[in-house]
């Protein structure tokens, strides 16, 4: 059944996978095309791989251009890869540096359009109707999150309170004040907002939606938070690179995998080493091609994320575009620790399904000649020991590393994404 209130750009949410693939074929080529004719980086790069702007047959040939990677980025800082003159430049962010270097992304007037229209659909299918008071709780600034779930938020017509991060009791009295029906936030923050409601004794009766992501997100993390405060949870992906938060997409009602815009970006999945293609179902890293956007169009660009193809298949929700599974890690995050190799993401799913264990924890590698230990530092109810952490995470992890119980309230809180792992050096 439609519910034309669920989306932004019902016709193009619902287009047939072969419409979607015949328009990503035509969008592929037009951009190999674009970018080799307005930028001599990217040129130079598909000249050197042999690839003949003119020749380019489309999605059969995609294997043939090179992979970028944030090293490209990199090499051209600031705006190397930019394919616009400057003065057509409208707004620039810039990554929030999680593995080192921070990435620039300029927007035209064009693609603050297309940012919009992808970010707005993800607020529809959230259930946001126009005139919804939504409060957006990242930062407004360098890092995307803030002004790319504001500029959503004009295109859905919601009533946007731009709280941005910080001063917690306020975001929580403002929610009051403004009956605050949609919550935007990098996930860890969210759990400082229910801490806060705590020490404060007030609940957040109209809120209804909670729009997270930046971060991994374990289900269990979601199920936390559903279970306090009672919210409907997202779990919107993006990055700098593709044009910022929402612009990949997110999950819907449905809840059996995050949407992926196929109308405006390509998905490959890859063997994180050999950078083959790997078939729908299997876990790899993601590659991802901008397909209509105009000042810096990523074309093939591995991501560092890792997930899976859920299905082709049309959803329950009514949408078509494929959907992917959340992302578990990245392939820059994963720790190994005697031999097995781990991502934080599990580390908090076997965390959280211990009763009495709260949701602020840190990974603590140490390095001492050559050899890593772990510490897990988690903050629990009196009652949780130690031992107890550590018997489940050895169930759930196949290694055992020494837990350590501390009382909440002890783990550093931050306003932006949380830094899980510390790397020491003992020697
Ligand atoms: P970085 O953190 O790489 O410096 P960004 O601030 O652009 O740069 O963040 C993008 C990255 O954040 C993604 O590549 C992904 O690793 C992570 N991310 C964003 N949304 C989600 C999400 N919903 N689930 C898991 N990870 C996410
Ligand atoms: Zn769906």
């Amino acid at each position: 059944m439609s519910h034309p209130e669920l989306y932004l750009n019902e016709k193009i949410e619902t287009a047939s996978q072969d419409e979607l693939i015949s328009r990503q074929n035509e969008l592929l080529k037009e951009k190999v095309r674009y970018v080799m004719k307005n930028n001599a980086y990217m040129r130079n790069l598909y000249e050197k791989a042999g690839v003949v702007a003119e020749d380019f047959r489309g999605i059969e040939d995609i294997g043939k251009l090179p992979i970028l990677a944030k090293a490209n980025f990199r090499e051209t800082y600031p705006l190397g890869m930019c394919c616009v003159p400057k003065n057509q430049i409208r707004e620039m962010h810039m990554s929030s540096g999680t593995s080192g270097t921070p990435v620039v992304m300029p927007y035209t007037i064009a693609d603050l359009h297309q940012w919009a229209d992808c970010m707005g659909r993800c607020y529809r299918m959230a259930g946001a109707r126009p005139g919804d008071p939504v409060q957006i709780m990242p930062s407004f600034g360098l890092f995307n999150g803030g002004f790319g779930m504001y500029h959503g938020a004009r295109e859905a017509e919601l009533f946007v309170i731009p709280t941005g991060s910080g001063n917690t009791e306020r975001q929580i009295r403002l929610a009051r004040d403004f009956n605050t029906r949609v919550f935007t936030a990098v996930i860890s923050y969210t759990t400082r907002i229910i801490e806060v409601m705590e020490k404060m004794g007030v609940e957040l009766p109209s809120l209804e939606i909670g729009i997270f992501g930046a971060e991994t997100v374990t289900t269990a993390m979601c199920e936390k938070i559903h279970a306090r405060l009672g919210i409907d949870v997202y779990n919107i992906y993006g990055m700098t690179e593709t044009g910022g938060v929402g612009t990949l997409g997110m999950d819907c009602q449905d809840h059996s995998g995050i949407h992926v815009w196929e109308d405006q970006y390509y998905l490959e999945i890859v063997d994180p080493v050999t950078k083959q293609p790997l078939p729908d179902g299997e876990v790899g890293e993601l590659v991802v091609t901008s397909l209509t956007r105009e000042a810096l169009p990523v074309i093939r660009f591995k991501t560092g994320d890792l997930t899976r193809i859920i299905s082709r298949e049309p959803c329950a929700c009514g949408r078509t575009h494929v959907k992917i599974d959340l992302i578990s890690g990245r392939t820059d995050d994963m720790l190994i620790v005697k031999g097995v190799n781990f991502f934080p993401s599990q580390v908090e799913q076997a965390l959280l399904e211990l009763p009495g264990v709260h949701s602020e924890y840190q990974i603590i590698m140490e390095e001492s000649h050559g050899v890593n230990d772990v510490r897990i530092l988690v903050e629990a109810e009196p009652g949780v020991t130690g031992y107890v952490v550590e018997k489940h995470l050895k169930e759930r992890l196949g290694f055992s590393p020494k837990g350590e119980v501390l009382p909440v309230g002890t783990l550093p809180r931050v306003d932006g994404k949380a830094t899980r792992v510390i790397r020491k050096k003992l020697d």
